[in-house]
């Protein structure tokens, strides 16, 4: 299974998976139709499924073409995401599966972005290769999504299912946002050294036009403060020493910033 990025509005992102045996495709989160159509039309390839994070318009306003163009493709969401998804026919919960080409992958329930927010994570299947974690607006490179439908508790328990998967995997997150949730975690967490590494690196990615995703789990754990509330010295810049208080400030600074 290969992942293809393919850029959509302003700075969103909608990831093909493309199975090259069977030349079919998946797509998560079609923000529009028209990248993923002109994709399918360079491969040839026909799309069998969509599989959609969470409801909101720059996640799934490209379902519908999608599905006239492709009838019998399957659109997968989240079961409490019923009646907000266009054209949902199969509602996830923790712990279900689903299956691309030969690929299985694990839902991962994460509300807090939205109350029905989904992850799907396909697992390493031989030694040596990496996992895959599309997470849509949950977790981002650097940051995390705004709490429009959930609490921080809700959150800090999502954001731990998915710091808990190993340290390789990919994040394939729907937006590129890196370089500004960076330059925010440098104002409370300014003496991480991994972090202002990382911030040189992508200020210069961004530099060349260049994209920041997929990241790597074990550098976000490193560097993203939406990933650090029991980190002593996070706690102690942020004058709080409890986990799920240290991340409301942050987000709350973040809304802010
Ligand atoms: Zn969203
Ligand atoms: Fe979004």
């Amino acid at each position: 299974m290969q992942v293809i990025r393919l850029e959509a509005l302003s700075d969103n992102y909608i990831f093909l998976l493309h199975d090259y045996k069977q030349n079919i495709a998946a797509v998560v989160d079609p923000a529009e139709a028209q990248p993923v159509l002109e994709k399918l039309a360079e491969l040839k390839a026909e799309l069998v499924a969509i599989f959609n994070t969470h409801h909101h318009n720059d996640h799934v306003g490209g379902n519908q073409q999608l599905i006239e163009k492709f009838p019998k493709l399957i659109v997968y969401g989240g079961a409490e995401d019923r009646g907000r998804i266009p054209g949902q026919q199969v509602f996830l919960q923790q712990g279900d599966r689903v299956q691309f080409a030969n690929r299985i992958a694990e839902v991962i329930f994460v509300p807090g972005h939205t109350r029905a927010h989904i992850a799907y994570y396909f697992p390493p299947q031989e030694a040596g290769e990496t996992g895959d974690l599309f997470c849509g607006d949950t977790l981002f490179s650097g940051g995390c999504g705004r709490l429009f439908e959930g609490t921080p508790t809700q959150m800090v328990d999502s954001l731990s299912k998915l710091r808990s998967l190993p340290d390789d995997t990919h994040i394939w997150c729907a937006h590129e946002y890196t370089l500004n949730n960076l330059r925010f975690a440098l104002t409370v967490d300014g003496d991480n050294a991994d972090l202002q590494r990382r911030f040189n690196e992508v200020k210069a990615y961004r530099s060349r036009g260049e994209a920041t995703i997929p990241s790597l789990l074990g550098v976000e754990k490193l560097t993203n403060p939406f990933l650090r509330w029991d980190q002593p010295s996070l706690q102690l810049n942020v004058k709080s020493s409890d986990g799920v208080q240290t991340f409301a400030r942050i987000r709350e600074m973040k809304n802010n910033f």
